[in-house]
């Protein structure tokens, strides 16, 4: 077995840069290359992210203002979910908590008791990143909780300067052949069409969907999760910004899957997901281009998937990153997170000599545990519905779901409890998305009980005042957004 020393990237997607940029910049004494093909391409979707990014950017040394500039970016609090629980109903995810815990008991017990008492809003009043996305309005201050909406080819090519810059090699090609150590089976080198040959210790497999390392290569094996998550196609189309663009994405539901629509500042991103078992490619299509806000650019694009994840996520000397190690769904946007979950990991357990099996197991566990929990917390929005209106959602309403989600519905219907595993990405999510689908606990926490009715009114007034203020002190999105860009420009 070798020791550590290069490290050899397959594929120059957002997961093949962000990887590279990353161990460059925090493992600088290895030697890092990137294969990539541009007659291959990218998968060129993946604009919506959720606030974890924030940490991964801090980590590389990216200055937002930067980063906003160059993948025309705009700020996300969170994600508008339209027809969900039935047509016409509407509920937000925002990316902070609700409410405040108080003595022993969450908020949305003392929420539950002011919805008996006739004195509580909806759910979603009671959290600062809500209000504030319903108001279209944004500020960095007052401790908001947010995410963004990127070009994701233009933060591809950001990462790419960036890696290039702290010492990566980028090499252009086409992989044709891969040779393994014919004991041990590890990789030992990537036969590009040109004949030659680009040698290294520890492979990483960001090759996309066709996961050319890990699965064509080594036969890792693919669990199947479609059974649970129906949506296997999207198509996608960019057409023409948004006047104002809102601080959110909006999921909106249809009769055979859902939409997305995504504010950049140059553009819009659109896109379908859809059960190929319920909706045609063409019908799909027109569908999406029918409900576009302003005119189409382009062509629509077909993206085909199985959602479910690779069985080992590293195996021998390959680590699979993106879309090779698995895919959920982008409903929540947590692709871009589960690849920065794996960079960290494999910088954690980065081998200091040889490759450890006790690592790589540590690795796959936690990757498990990753995709585990994001898997639930999707298939929730699916399963928790009313909608009965066609094929598709009585499919979803009645389907079995994994043991740990339905215990989880089951314990937070009867008694409002919820408890957290390990350190879960989603917690108060999981409140609003219950909570918003219309799953209102059947009980609250006796210690509610305790507080006096005008005291629990006060308290819930109170929580909505403190944020209704913060709210009115902010801009507009779009203004503020464009005067942080226009103020740095002026500085420069
Ligand atoms: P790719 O972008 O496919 O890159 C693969 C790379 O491998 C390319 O550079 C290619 O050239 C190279 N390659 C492949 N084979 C070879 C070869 N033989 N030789 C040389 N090079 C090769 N994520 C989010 O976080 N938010 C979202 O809103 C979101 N929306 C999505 C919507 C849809 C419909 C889909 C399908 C995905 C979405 N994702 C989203 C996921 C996101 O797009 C991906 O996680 C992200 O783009 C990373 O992709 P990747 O780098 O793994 O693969």
């Amino acid at each position: 077995m070798n020791a550590i020393n290069k490290v050899v990237i397959l594929g120059g997607g957002t997961a093949g840069w962000m990887a590279a940029a990353a161990l460059a910049k925090v493992l600088g004494h290895l030697t890092v290359e990137l294969v990539e093909s541009e007659q291959i391409g990218t998968v060129g979707v993946g604009e919506a992210t959720i606030p974890t990014l924030l940490f991964f950017n801090r980590l590389l040394g990216i200055d937002e203002v930067d980063l906003l500039r160059e993948t025309q970016a705009t700020f996300k609090l969170g994600i508008a979910f339209e027809n969900w629980r039935r047509p016409g109903s509407d509920y937000f995810h925002g990316f902070g908590s609700t409410g405040k815990d108080f003595w022993a008991a969450g908020f949305h017990n003392f929420w539950r008791r002011g919805i008996e008492e006739g004195m509580a809003c909806s759910f979603g009043d009671y959290c600062l990143e809500v209000q504030a996305a319903r108001a279209g309005r944004f500020s960095h201050e007052g401790g908001i909780n947010y995410a963004y909406h990127i070009d994701a080819s233009r933060y591809g090519q950001y990462l790419c300067k960036l890696a290039q810059r702290n010492g990566v090699k980028r090499t252009e090609g086409r992989v044709t052949r891969v040779e393994q150590q014919p004991q041990t089976g590890d990789i030992v080198a990537l036969e590009l069409a040109d004949g030659s040959r680009v040698q290294g210790d520890l492979f990483i497999d960001c090759s996309g969907f066709r996961g050319l390392l890990i699965e064509q290569t080594l036969a890792c094996g693919y669990e199947d999760w479609s059974h649970w998550l129906p949506c296997d196609r999207a198509v996608a189309i960019a057409s023409d910004v948004l006047p104002d663009a809102p601080p959110y994405t909006r999921a909106i539901a249809h009769d055979s899957g859902w939409r997305w629509q995504i504010p950049l500042r140059e553009r819009t991103g659109n896109g379908l997901v859809y059960a190929s078992h319920h909706l045609s490619d063409d019908e799909a299509a027109a569908r999406l281009l029918s409900e576009l806000d302003g005119e189409a650019h382009g062509e629509p694009r077909y993206i085909r998937f199985t959602t479910g994840r690779r069985r080992q996520q590293w195996y021998k000397n390959c680590v699979a990153i993106g879309l090779s190690a698995g895919f959920i769904e982008p409903l929540e946007s947590t692709s871009i997170h589960l690849i920065q979950q794996n960079i960290l990991k494999l910088i954690k357990l980065f081998p200091s000599d040889v490759i450890l099996s006790q690592d790589r197991d540590e690795f796959n566990r936690h990757a498990d545990f990753d995709y585990e929990q994001i898997l639930d917390f999707i298939v929730l929005h699916y399963h928790l519905t009313e909608r009965d209106d066609s094929a598709f959602w009585r499919h979803c309403a009645s389907m079995e779901v994994p043991a740990s989600l339905h215990e989880r519905i089951a314990l937070f219907a009867e008694s409002g409890r919820f408890f957290v595993r390990n350190n879960e990405l989603f917690v108060d999510s999981w409140f609003q998305v219950m909570i918003g689908q219309g799953l209102v606990p059947k009980r609250y926490h006796r210690v509610v009980a305790q507080m006096p009715v005008p005291e629990l009114e006060q308290f819930l007034s109170s929580i909505r005042r403190t944020i209704n203020a913060k709210v009115e002190a902010m801009p507009a999105h779009s203004f503020y957004l464009e005067r942080l860009l226009a103020k740095a420009q002026r500085s420069r």
